[in-house]
């Protein structure tokens, strides 16, 4: 008997605010559009986003999109591609009008507009005084645009597959992509959706590290499944740690609450970020604050018992300012620390938290890869777009506020791209049974319960040694080995069973496919760290301390056969302004 299939003109893999953004364009062009999701789409990763929106509305502080756009090079260490760079910051401006006509409930100011904040990294006047620049619904911006995007896809009668796991992409018989195998995940039961383009909104993979503020769902499934394809992904070294996750829990404390003007102190009460940051302090970039906190603690300065974290001292703002403006942040340092923010500080230390990294693409979402001799080709009718994707606006380092930015302006280009390649390319490609086939086979290898190593278990030690080789800093020797350790838990995969025969039988499979996604996507990490000798953003290496923009100012390009990297050049040239030439970062 074959496989159940469905056919649509676009299917959208992830309902986050990439995958929803997009398939809005789509479903009002009146397209068939499919968004699968392996979860609920409002329990997405993006309704866990705090802080806000970046946009150089100027509500607050004088802004402008091309000081913004400064801030964005400068932050991603000479790293992002400037002509992107551009254009995110000019239309950050009418994304956030459109989500606020859409109905998302930003906070307000008293004069009725858009409320914004201080964030990391945001300066006047091209690296002048601080700028205020992050649009933000209390600290739940993230709910706030996931459930306004959700309701508006619902009106415009997108089709959604819930709760469905996206095992593999399927091809044609010249290896064009036509569609997905998917798992529906109650059920057990295999589909094929067929369609004419395809988009990986899948999201980041936070998860490959133990202490992360990411949900559980963060795998990394969509690179993966790019990886699988034989797309490189591109610059996967630069994974950011946010400096304030809950010690020991990883759980996010948002930079908004420096930006309304908390600030860290460590075991003497001192405000140590005035040494490592004098001008910005603790609304210096995250690389910046991330390695102050691991150095205040290697050096003997950390509180607690142990001394392996520094506090977070929010109580001089005032009961008033917490309740209205980080409502969410008390409460899950009631929850998660133990203590009450409005009475005592937190106690934090940096968590693994965002993908700079991704699927390479152009800015219109469409997948590019090298085709030799410096050329670069689309890959026909794939497209990526969100966390997952590397449109390279983030270079070595995003900055607060970027990537809601990032995932709605990119969403909704990759989106409207499709509506044109679907309107030239109206016919269905008929996929190779060679490729279902292979799509399948992941698939069961997985359906037998067995003895062997536990997905938990492997899963675990995996996690354990993300952390301790590929974190904050990273050396020659502690990546090396950290490699080797990969490739023998790579090696050991084969002996992973579904030990677990219970009634969750379908949930355990799930977590067997997470797992060797996540280890081909930590992979790609480690080896891409490995190769780059120098220190730029939140790649940083004791042992090449400095930048080396001479030799390193290129992209990096990991392919999974054989673990090879290759390089491509920085786009420095914007669409319509001078390029920012690379300059030493301080804040
Ligand atoms: C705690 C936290 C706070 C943050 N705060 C901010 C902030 O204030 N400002 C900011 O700019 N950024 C913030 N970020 C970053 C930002 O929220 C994310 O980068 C962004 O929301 C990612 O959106 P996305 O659409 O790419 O993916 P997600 O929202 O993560 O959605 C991914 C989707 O893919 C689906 N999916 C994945 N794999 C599969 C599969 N195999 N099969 C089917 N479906 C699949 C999931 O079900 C989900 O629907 C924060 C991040 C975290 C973790």
């Amino acid at each position: 008997m074959g496989i159940p299939t469905r056919h649509f003109d676009a299917l959208i893999i992830g309902a986050g605010g990439a995958g929803l953004n997009a398939a809005l364009q789509l479903a009002g062009a009146e397209l068939r559009v499919a968004v699968v999701s392996k979860v609920f789409p409002t329990r997405s990763h993006t309704v866990a986003a705090q802080g806000g929106v970046n946009a150089a509305l100027a509500n607050v502080l004088p802004d402008s999109w091309h000081w913004h756009m400064f801030d964005t090079v400068k932050g991603s260490d000479y790293l992002g591609d400037q002509d992107a760079i551009e254009f995110m910051c000019r239309e950050a401006i009418p994304t956030v009008y459109e989500l606020e006509h859409a109905g998302v409930p930003f906070s307000r100011l008293d004069d009725g507009k858009i409320y914004q904040r201080a964030f990391g990294g945001q300066s006047q006047n091209f690296g002048g005084e601080q700028a205020a620049r992050t649009c933000a619904a209390a600290d739940r911006t993230g709910h706030a645009i996931l459930h306004t995007l959700y309701q508006q896809n619902i009106r415009a009668r997108t089709h959604f597959f819930d709760e469905f796991f996206a095992i593999d992409l399927v091809r044609d018989a010249e290896g064009i992509i036509c569609g997905a195998l998917v798992l529906e995940i109650e059920t057990g039961e295999p589909l094929l959706i067929e369609s004419k383009a395809t988009l990986l909104a899948t999201g980041g993979w936070g998860q490959v590290f133990r202490t992360t503020s990411n949900a559980h769902i963060n795998t990394g499934d969509g690179a993966a499944m790019a990886l699988r394809a034989g797309i490189p992904l591109m610059d996967m070294e630069f994974f950011q740690f946010h400096p304030t996750g809950i010690a020991g829990k990883g759980m996010l404390i948002t930079e908004g609450t420096r930006g309304e003007g908390g600030y860290l102190i460590n075991k003497h009460g001192e405000r140590f970020m005035e040494r490592y940051a004098p001008r910005a302090k603790d609304l210096a970039s995250r690389d910046v604050v991330s390695r102050a906190i691991v150095t205040e603690v290697k050096e003997g300065r950390g509180c607690g018992e142990n001394g392996d974290y520094v506090m977070l001292k929010l109580d001089h703002l005032g009961e008033q300012i917490i309740a209205k403006r980080l409502p969410g942040i008390r409460e899950s340092s009631r929850i998660f620390a133990g203590v009450d923010p409005v009475i005592e500080p937190i106690p934090v230390f940096p968590t693994a938290h965002y993908a700079m990294g991704g699927i390479p693409t152009d800015r219109f979402g469409r997948v590019a890869m090298p085709a030799g001799h410096g050329a670069e080709e689309v890959v026909v009718g794939l497209y990526a777009a969100g966390e997952c994707a590397c449109a390279s606006v983030h270079g070595a380092n995003r900055l607060g506020g970027n990537s809601l930015l990032d995932i709605l302006v990119f969403g909704r280009l990759a989106g409207k791209d499709i509506i044109d390649f679907v309107r030239e390319n109206p016919y269905q490609r008929a996929v190779d049974p060679a490729s279902l086939d292979q799509a399948m086979a992941r698939l069961e290898r997985w359906a037998m319960p067995g003895e062997g190593i536990s997905v938990q278990s492997l899963r675990a030690e995996f996690r354990k040694c993300m952390e301790d080789h590929a974190g904050v800093f990273r050396t020659e020797e502690i990546m090396s080995e950290g490699y080797r350790r990969l490739c023998e838990l790579r090696e050991r995969l084969p002996e992973v069973r579904l030990t677990d025969q219970s009634k969750v039988f379908n949930t355990a499979r799930i977590e067997a496919l997470e797992l060797e996604n996540m280890i081909d996507v930590g992979l790609s990490i480690a080896v891409s760290a490995l190769h780059r000798q120098e220190s730029r953003g939140a790649h940083s290496r004791p042992d090449h301390p400095e930048r080396d923009d001479a030799t390193w100012l290129k992209h990096s390009l990991y392919y999974k056969e054989g673990d090879r990297m290759d390089y491509k050049p920085v786009r420095t040239k914007p669409l319509t302004v001078e390029s920012f030439p690379p300059k030493e970062r301080v804040y």
